[in-house]
């Protein structure tokens, strides 16, 4: 349902030059981002990566999206696990430790003199030849970028977004599993450009029983009776950082919290929606479909957890 509210995707990195003010919490100074690459750094229009790297070829590689807030990487261990998680799901020896990587990120972020940013960490195949053998990639590729990132609009936050469910199937779980954070994105690409096509910035897809799986970048929550409800792992999920930080969150809240199996139905009869991601935060979703969810405004659970979330993140207590 095409809306008037300015719900066009607005997914982009934002330029250093548009955070002048050095109190921001964005503020870097304006100087060419200083990107790392298997170990040393290059101004940003200098770091490249070989047109002959099977994590351009083919989508062979693994990342991560990280955040940094008040200069500390957040759940940075919980990120690095899923990261070696995926690369042993496609069979890629990261040529790095977790904790040469950790350093990685953090010399990225202090050399760019950032507070609060957002990281991406990417561990290709590697420089190979142009068929599809892995072994013909002797090194994997690793890089790092850290910049900043707005993937919805701020007004999303106040009044909630639409999304709408993709007619793209969630990849099968014995296909590429979702589990794996891989540089294959396809699946997630199609079902956006279908949520842009309704004028929504997102879209839920579903898995191959018709269930609800997640969000093209993000996990879903719905609210109902009072119960927080979040899809499960089995469900054809990215078993999502930010997800787990709200489950875990729910349970210092005393929220009742449950992973479940949750059908279509369900987020159409729910009280309240909302998502979770890395990039994304915590974003409430106030139609589906063009339906109203609750009284299609955000939920009163989902503005405290919000909130809650925002405390967390910066490291203030949560009662
Ligand atoms: N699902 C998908 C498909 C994702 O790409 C992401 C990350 N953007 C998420 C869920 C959320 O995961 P996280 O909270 O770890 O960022």
């Amino acid at each position: 349902m095409p809306n008037a509210d300015c719900q066009m995707p607005n997914e982009m990195l934002i330029p250093n030059s548009a955070f002048g003010n050095r109190h921001s919490a964005f503020y870097h100074p304006p100087m060419p981002l200083k990107i790392w690459i298997d170990g040393k750094f290059y101004d940003k229009e200098d770091a490249k990566i070989s047109v002959y790297d099977h994590g351009l070829l083919y989508g062979d590689g693994v990342f991560e999206g990280i955040r940094v807030y008040r200069g500390k990487i957040f759940e940075c261990d919980a990120h690095l696990r899923r990261l070696f998680d995926s690369a042993r799901g496609i069979r890629l020896i990261p040529p790095r430790s977790p904790q040469q990587l950790k350093a990685a990120m953090e010399e990225t972020v202090r050399i760019n003199n950032f507070s609060d940013c957002y990281i991406r960490l990417v561990i290709t195949r590697g420089v190979g030849y142009l068929g599809l053998n892995p072994s013909k990639c002797p090194t994997p590729s690793v890089f790092v970028i850290a910049d900043t990132i707005e993937l919805y609009p701020p007004e999303m936050y106040e009044k909630g977004m639409y999304i709408i469910t993709s007619t793209v199937v969630r990849t099968h779980p014995n296909s590429l599993s979702p589990r794996i954070k891989s540089l294959n994105y396809l699946n997630n690409i199609l079902a956006k450009i279908e949520a842009a096509d309704a004028d929504v910035p997102e879209a839920v897809l579903l898995n191959q029983e018709g269930n609800v799986a997640e969000c093209t970048g993000d996990n879903i929550f719905i609210v109902r009776h009072g119960q927080v409800q979040t899809p499960t792992t089995a469900d054809g999920i990215l078993e999502g950082v930010t997800r787990q930080v709200m489950i875990d969150l729910c349970k210092k809240l005393s929220i009742p919290c449950f992973e479940k199996t949750l059908q279509r139905h369900d987020l159409y009869i729910a009280d309240e929606c909302f998502l979770t991601g890395t990039a994304a935060e915590v974003v409430p979703v106030t139609r589906i479909d063009g339906r109203p969810i609750g009284n299609a405004v955000p939920g009163s659970l989902t503005r405290r957890l919000m909130e809650a979330f925002h405390k967390h993140v910066r490291g203030e207590p949560n009662s």
